[in-house]
């Protein structure tokens, strides 16, 4: 997320007449349902909204407004944003908005459940490999280390709206704001009385409901190894479909081995577990999105342990050897696509 973000989706609404930030109106033929569809480019990614219903039109009025108010608000780069305010805040306790106070708690709390996997102060790491600004390099181990020993999210205290950071400690929400961004899409769809919609951010899918015809929406998630392939197809209502790879955002170093921007916070370094790709089903959009990022650092060994805690969350997983693994609940509804073995994960 970042300022940049904005100034690029202006760019985009005057380069897309059809599309862009333009609503379109149109009458499904299927069963005269009335729907409306939205693009919209926020939080450095590509955004689209499908609803159906007859207040499809107001209801993404305000969806696109309340998208545009949580990028201003939890942006970590964009110096207006109480993000920023937070992390600049040397150790001094602040006052959030309602909405960024509810998420970093909810995002604590995903910390904990998943063991720290998830740790929303690896930001100053983050910085640090250039994940911020494009800028890619390969720390000193000894500046990782320094980094590493302030990077903790129980660090973070929390009394109600009020926050609190040690010095030097930062926080970002990157792993977390696009599901709950979703979640507060849904809310507002079915303030307006949508029962059927899907929303799309940059990859990131939430659907309510079913699709108008009354079946389940299919949900494409990408093949890891060629990105611009679909590896899977999944068939779901009523949930989120959040993937997390290390296929999204990433660089080559000098060293010729790919370094992503989700980092394991034991070691400061990229995630390289075993996961190149992560994706969750589930009911929770912002929970959905912590354990994509969570399961994908945890890897192999330990993130068993985090899909057998969640047992209400469906998996799929693939490995670096090239192995779709699942777990039981999904295996009915979706289907592989790719070349790779598709395997049920056995909990002993
Ligand atoms: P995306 O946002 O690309 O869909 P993720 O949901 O996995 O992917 O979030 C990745 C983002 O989360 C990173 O860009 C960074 O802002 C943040 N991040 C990276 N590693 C961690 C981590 N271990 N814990 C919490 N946040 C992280
Ligand atoms: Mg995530």
């Amino acid at each position: 997320m970042s300022y940049k973000g904005i100034k690029i989706a202006a760019l985009i609404c005057v380069l897309l007449p059809f599309g862009g930030c333009k609503a379109e109106k149109t009458i499904s033929k299927q069963e005269n349902v009335v729907s409306g569809t939205r693009d919209v480019f926020a939080m450095d990614t590509y955004m689209n909204m499908t609803v159906y219903g007859a207040n499809a039109e107001k209801a993404l009025d305000e969806a696109e407004k309340r998208i545009f108010k949580l990028e201003s608000e939890l942006s970590a780069t964009s110096d207006t944003s109480e993000i920023w305010k937070l992390d600049h805040s040397d150790g001094k306790a602040v006052e959030m908005s309602e909405d960024t106070a509810e998420l970093i708690g909810e995002a604590l709390d995903m910390c904990g459940k998943t063991y720290g996997c998830l740790d929303i102060t690896v930001y100053p790491i983050l910085k640090e490999w250039g994940f911020t600004t494009g800028e890619y390099r390969i720390p000193e181990k000894a500046k990782i280390d320094e980094l590493l020993s302030k990077v903790g999210y129980t660090n973070v205290k929390k009394e109600g709206k009020s926050i609190k950071l040690p010095e030097d400690v930062q926080i970002d929400l990157g792993a977390v704001a696009k599901g709950y961004t979703s979640d507060e899409i849904l809310d507002i769809m079915r303030s307006y009385d949508v029962r059927s919609a899907i929303i799309n951010l940059g990859g990131n899918v939430q659907t309510l409901g079913k699709k108008p015809d009354g079946s389940d929406w299919k949900i494409a998630v990408r093949d890891p190894f060629q990105p611009e392939t679909d590896m899977c197809v999944v068939e779901t209502s009523d949930r989120s479909v959040i993937t997390s790879g290390n296929y999204e955002r990433f660089f080559i170093g000098d060293d010729g081995k790919r370094y992503c921007h989700i980092i394991d916070p034991v070691d400061g370094y990229p995630a390289d577990n075993g996961y190149v790709s992560v994706t969750v089903i589930g009911s929770s959009g912002i929970v959905c999105d912590a354990l994509s990022t969570a399961v994908f650092v945890a890897g192999t060994e330990k993130a068993p342990e985090i899909m057998r805690d969640f047992a209400d969350y469906e998996f799929i997983v693939v490995t670096d050897d090239e192995k779709i693994h699942f777990t039981q609940g999904i295996s009915e509804h979706f289907k592989n696509i790719s070349s790779m073995p598709a395997e049920v994960i056995a909990f002993d």
